[in-house]
């Protein structure tokens, strides 16, 4: 039986992650309790607030909407300390895995524009069907995100394929990986979900849609293609998809697979490479420089890498100075409570936060980076709003790629 509910972190509460939550009509994100009848949704607010990272609402289920379904993920293993993590990646992954030349050409482009001697030094590797066979595991590795027990062999996941993009914390571990998917699969995004136990299904082509009741039997079928809409009827009944994009970063994470792991999302440090080359020369200055008087803060760690690479393009010295060049990157604004303790770590008195412009557009995302200013006001820090003209760039690494400088407007007092 497939696993359509996940533990999180909180006992008794479960994610809907093949199942759709009966508040939002989506997948993934909103949880609910065992006995089926709170529901911590993120998507549609309610009077209270059951959670503030990611922000959840409570919404509590009448014994009609109550529905106990789906099975969920064994009691998830713990991921071993961050030391223990980075030894263990670059002993199997660093050491055992190569950056193919296609990926590393992609980091080359003018839209990424970083040198052959700077992905050197971040460590940038692939992932690949084939390439994963090639990992050879000496011990058990339970507890190391991205790899699982299959007939006492450890084995590292397969199935996504493409550039796996190190997080680092303060001491230059590695934590955790992004893989930047080469093919995004497109995904099932739910408008409307009124068909008792429908299940639709997009089958390998990435084209076909297929209905599915409970039992196995087709209801429907349909070609699609990114855009489009398809509307089951059944008993009277609908159900309403449209056929999305699909996510282009995934976490390397084995929590899936016998004895596997979550990487939890950890938050990535990048400073310039140039200075991280220095310390790997030299590791016992770690814990020195990896402080940081003023940080930036963004989303996504190549994002963060090439913006650290780029910002002098944008920048005198003296205002780098000011601002500081040590980016700190989330997967994702939702998940802003991880930064607060790296900001600790890193002794950070000021931030200057640097999100994508287009992403304020969304609901969700306004709503976090309103809390995470609130957070960081209420632990003074002084707090500086970075914004930029669109056209210049999406993101603060393609302001800097094409040096311009963003206005940094002080906040609060
Ligand atoms: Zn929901």
């Amino acid at each position: 039986m497939q696993t359509t509910l996940r533990r999180t972190k909180m006992e008794g509460w479960f994610e809907y992650y093949r199942e759709i939550c009966p508040i939002c009509h989506k997948t993934g994100g909103c949880i609910r309790n065992e006995e089926g009848d709170l529901v911590g949704c993120i998507r549609v607010e309610s009077k209270k607030v059951f959670s503030q990272s990611p922000l959840t609402y409570l919404h509590s289920l009448n014994e009609k909407q109550k529905k106990v379904t789906g099975q969920w993920v064994e009691k998830q293993v713990t991921k071993l300390d961050d030391q223990f993590l980075g030894l263990m990646y670059n002993g199997l992954i660093q050491n055992q895995l190569p950056l193919l030349k296609e990926h590393s050409e992609q980091l080359k482009l003018p839209n990424r524009g970083l040198m052959e001697h700077q992905i050197v030094t971040r460590g940038y590797r692939s992932i690949t069907r084939s390439l994963v066979n090639q990992v050879i595991s000496p011990t058990q590795l339970k507890g190391v995100p991205g790899f699982y027990e299959n007939n006492g062999q450890w084995k590292l996941v397969n199935g996504i394929e493409g550039m796996l993009i190190p997080y680092r914390n303060v001491y230059n571990e590695i934590v955790g990986y992004q893989i930047r998917v080469d093919n995004p699969r497109p995904e099932i995004s739910y408008i409307e979900s009124n068909i008792p136990n429908l299940q639709m299904l997009l089958k390998k082509d990435n084209r076909t849609v297929l209905a599915l009741l409970e039992g196995g039997e087709v209801i429907g079928e349909k070609q699609m293609n990114i855009g489009d809409e398809y509307i089951v009827e059944y008993n009277g009944q609908k159900t309403h998809i449209r056929l999305k994009k699909g996510n282009r970063y995934f976490w390397l994470s084995s929590a899936k697979r016998n004895l596997g792991c979550s990487p939890d999302g950890p938050v990535h440090i990048a400073i310039p490479s140039e200075r991280l080359k220095k310390l790997e020369e030299n590791p016992s200055e770690y814990r020195g420089a990896f402080r940081a008087k003023s940080v930036w803060i963004t989303e996504g760690a190549l994002k963060a890498d090439i913006a650290a690479d780029h910002i002098s393009k944008a920048f005198t010295p003296e205002q780098i100075a000011k601002l500081g060049d040590t980016f700190v990157a989330t997967a994702g604004v939702q998940s802003w409570a991880s930064i607060l303790p790296v900001l600790k770590e890193l002794g950070a008195e000021q931030v200057n936060i640097a999100f994508d412009m287009d992403m304020l557009t969304n609901v969700y995302v306004k709503q976090a980076v309103t809390q995470l200013l609130a957070a960081l006001k209420t632990e003074n820090y002084l707090i500086n709003y970075v914004v930029w003209n669109t056209k210049d760039g999406k993101g603060i690494d393609d302001l800097f790629l094409s040096s311009k400088r963003p206005q940094v407007r002080r906040i609060g007092n």
